[in-house]
């Protein structure tokens, strides 16, 4: 029989070589040292996580508490329970002019494991996948992981902080496997016009490329309506769209998140769900036609307000010498570039949250292309906005 020895001091984990090639979201690392500098009496200004600052809308919670009272606690299929399908099925087809059914649909524990399952489902080792850099980390984290090459796009701010298409076209080989998209964009705000969309569309057709459409801030958006690239004629056939409620209803903790997607693609993102988390909780499920097509006055006045604090905190860090930012058209984050302040994206990160008391993101975070640049989120109170913009004012002048 083998002895069960305690490990020495020096046992070292054996981790598989795949682990070096994960990446992570630093806005949880951040948020961390921002809680611990709180813990030692600091007072700290929270701009760094994206999350609405807003509670769930009493109908929804209500919506849970019904279905945690009337059983809704046990396994559903892998897939989401079949009603609940069906009807993110109609309002995601709705909203895009689209006829979706259930197949096309996966609930998943937040809309993050849709990113994760789709990228495993379809690119091999050594294929290519194009998407936007600066952008979600996760994309370039989970391209990597598999094995996978990253190929990034800048986004520049002279182009509002959109792809450039020509770009996105000369990087196109016979290697390219999948164009992931994100539009409203997080770490920059910047919305892909349909012009975009069209140009990127045709090029998925003309060379066989699936399409992932992150379109988690989808119903963020402050000028116009939101534009899929799905219901561009022949792309609903290829395209990936991730949504969900962590944003557009203020319920990032619940984690209730879809993709919506070619049936047999659903079939295979089932199969690795059912690997993974089995299901997305019961009682969290039974919520989604009360979110859905409930009454939109509360989603309706977040986005207001998300509005009214993007004009404070465009104008206010626009007048901090140093610093250009654009007014972002759509999500709840700004992406200024501090390029004249003369020092490391990660620098300023550190010394903001510690000198100045104000949690931000490096633009690195979001990829190399984000150097020069910072991220804030606007989901804060006006009040906090204020005092975080007078400390950065502060901050600067000591540079
Ligand atoms: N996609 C983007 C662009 C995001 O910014 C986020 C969350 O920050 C997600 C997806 C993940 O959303 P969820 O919290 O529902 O997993």
């Amino acid at each position: 029989m083998m002895e069960n020895r305690p490990a020495g001091p020096d046992f070292e984990i054996p981790f598989a070589e795949r682990m070096s090639r994960l990446g992570t979201e630093t806005a949880f690392v951040v948020l961390a040292k921002a809680k611990a500098l709180e813990a030692e009496g600091r007072d700290i200004v929270h701009l760094e996580i994206g999350e609405p600052d807003f509670d769930t809308p009493k109908n929804i919670v209500e919506a849970a508490v019904d279905a945690l009272r009337d059983g809704y606690t046990h396994y559903t299929a892998a897939a989401g329970m079949p009603d609940m399908r069906e009807a993110v099925a109609k309002y995601a087809g709705d909203m895009r002019g689209l006829t979706f059914s259930a197949e096309n649909v996966v609930i998943t524990p937040g809309a993050k494991p849709v990113m994760f399952y789709a990228i495993l489902a379809l690119v091999n080792q050594g294929d290519e996948v194009i998407y936007p850099n600066p952008g979600f980390p996760i994309y370039e984290s989970v391209i990597n992981f598999i094995g996978a090459r990253p190929v990034p796009i800048q986004l520049r701010m002279k182009n509002d902080f959109r792809m450039d298409i020509n770009e996105l076209l000369g990087k196109i080989t016979e290697r390219t496997r999948l164009i992931v998209i994100n539009s409203p964009q997080n770490p920059t705000g910047g919305v892909l016009t349909k012009a975009d969309l069209e140009a990127i569309a045709q090029a998925a057709l003309e060379h066989n490329i699936m399409v992932f459409s992150d379109e988690i801030y989808s119903k963020i958006v402050y000028e116009g309506a939101h534009e899929s690239i799905a219901s561009i004629p022949g792309m609903a056939e290829r395209t990936v769209i991730l949504d969900g409620m962590s944003k557009t209803f203020a319920m990032t903790g619940w984690r209730l998140g879809y993709g919506v997607m070619p049936a047999k693609l659903a079939d295979a993102v089932t199969k690795l769900q059912t690997n993974c988390a089995s299901c997305t909780a019961a009682f969290t499920q039974r919520i989604i036609p009360e979110a859905l097509f409930g009454p939109q006055d509360k989603p309706r006045e977040m986005v207001a307000e998300f509005k009214r604090r993007r004009e404070v905190i465009v104008n206010g860090l626009n007048e901090i010498p140093g610093v250009t930012c654009l007014r972002p058209k759509g999500a709840f984050y700004v992406f200024p570039e501090v390029k004249e302040w003369g020092l490391s994206s990660s620098v300023l990160e550190d010394r903001i949250l510690k000198e100045a008391g104000v949690a931000i993101l490096s633009g690195t975070s979001f990829g190399a292309f984000g150097e020069g640049f910072l991220r804030l989120s606007y989901a804060n109170s006006v009040e906090n906005i204020q005092t975080a913009l007078v400390r950065i004012r502060d901050f600067a002048a000591t540079l």
